[in-house]
């Protein structure tokens, strides 16, 4: 064996995938994989550079690893992901205990570089806007839900986003490659898959787009969901909405940032859509799909933001009833266009308003799960729930999380629920006894 790896991993879905790739990367090149990090020689550390807060966690991480290194000097540290690409070099002079650094596109590279190390610190965070790893097995912690990455990078210019500089531009993997990791995925007993994308419908390949990967995967034989993540208004056409009104394995839930409700602030964010476009989409996937829930993630502080800007974003997540939001207060990243503007939210104000929206929405999601109250959903169960003591929990397919009694063997399989309870995110319910199971 080549060596003993642990990945820990900061950020979004995509990162996570990343870690599952490198891990098969790693794997079939004969390392072994820890779950514990006191037993790897190999700790790699993939990093979320999209807020200040990220970066800064990951660094004191790196200076936890460095009193672990300390008594354990052949320890090889190395830090992935977004942040690694973002400052490529510049890490060694802050976490001189680090020994390798790469970036998102060069993971390909990872067990080479490991193998010629020989103690002389490595980076390689060369962009390659080609690469969509199509042909690599990730090394899933579960067999029970995966993570598809559809696509990689991103081609929008939304002013606060550091993404697409780490990223690079979009580019999507083959339809036939997609559709046959699925299929395998479901054969080996997989329930539910996302499919990943910063800007997943925007997805495109040999001319087909989101609508044509969803109706082609909806196909599949097997039981199982599908979820997709994360979309962007301007490039929810029609098609895509038909597609998923069709149901069958694609699951009612739809994540769709809306980061301001004031069209002014849309506009300096670069998001290509107005207040008014938003509302029409709502209504169009309202319409198509009843039953659907639509969750969001919203930007407080954006620069310029007045209190009115701030009123209209409240005003529209009353008016729109999300079932669950995302919110964060602005964070200025290097390289995007809007540090050129005037960061002049007083952090205190930024603060204030992120509080009173998370209320807002507090007070909705919990209204809108309450009204759940004595119907009939299907869950399918993930696992024992965080409290335990026989109780389970598990997902419905519009992405809302239910606790109730059950035997760990349902694991896996899909049952009715009665809703008995709801507060706040979470659901409660009871089994509804019938001889048919969704298993
Ligand atoms: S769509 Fe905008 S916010 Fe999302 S990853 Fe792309 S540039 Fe960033």
């Amino acid at each position: 064996m080549n060596g003993i790896f642990y990945i820990e991993t900061y950020g979004c879905q995509m990162n996570k995938y990343d870690s599952e790739l490198m891990a098969g990367l790693l794997a079939s090149k004969g390392y072994g994989q820890a779950f514990d990090m006191e037993k790897a020689d190999i700790v790699l550390i993939n990093a979320c550079t999209v807020r200040d807060h990220a970066e800064q966690r990951v660094f004191g991480r790196l200076g936890e690893l460095k009193r672990f290194k300390d008594n354990n000097p052949n320890l090889i540290v190395g830090l992935c992901g977004c942040m690694a690409q973002r400052l490529g070099t510049e890490i060694f002079h802050r976490a001189p205990h680090v020994d390798l650094i790469v970036g998102p596109d060069m993971y390909r590279r990872l067990p080479e570089l490991i193998q010629r190390l020989n103690g002389r610190p490595t980076c390689d965070v060369t962009p390659n806007t080609r690469e969509t790893y199509t042909n690599i097995t990730p090394e899933r912690g579960t067999r029970l839900k995966a993570w598809v990455a559809i696509m990689r990078g991103c081609d929008n210019d939304c002013s606060y986003c550091i993404v697409p500089s780490v990223r690079g531009p979009a580019r999507s993997r083959p339809l036939s490659d997609i559709s046959h990791e699925v299929n395998r995925l479901v054969r080996e007993g997989c329930r539910d898959v996302t499919l990943l994308g910063q800007n997943v419908n925007a997805y495109r390949h040999d001319g087909i787009g989101f609508g044509g990967v969803l109706r082609r995967l909806n196909m599949v034989d097997g039981n199982f969901r599908m979820r997709f993540t994360t979309s962007h208004p301007k490039d929810m056409s029609r098609e895509i909405i038909d597609a998923i009104a069709e149901g069958g394995h694609i699951c009612e839930h739809i994540h769709l940032p809306l980061q301001s409700g004031s069209t002014r602030i849309l506009k300096a964010m670069r998001r290509h859509y107005t207040a008014e476009e938003y509302v029409n989409v709502v209504r169009a996937i309202r319409e198509a799909i009843p039953g659907v829930s639509i969750s969001t993630d919203v930007i407080v502080g954006f620069p310029g933001e007045t209190e009115r800007d701030y009123e209209a974003t409240v005003s529209m997540v009353e008016s729109i009833k999300f079932d669950s939001a995302f919110t964060f207060r602005y964070s200025p990243r290097p390289n995007t266009d809007a540090t050129r503007l005037d960061d002049n939210v007083p952090e205190a104000e930024k603060g204030a308003r992120l509080e009173h929206l998370i209320s807002v929405q507090r007070t909705i999601t919990d209204q809108k799960n309450k009204e759940l109250v004595g119907q009939e959903v299907e869950v399918l169960v993930e696992g024992e729930s965080r409290k335990g003591g026989g109780q389970l929990m598990g997902r419905t397919r519009t992405d809302k999380t239910v606790v109730f009694e059950g035997d760990l063997k349902l694991v896996g399989t899909c049952i009715p629920i009665r809703i008995d309870r709801a507060k706040g995110w979470t659901l409660w319910g009871k089994r509804i006894e019938t001889t048919t199971s969704f298993s």
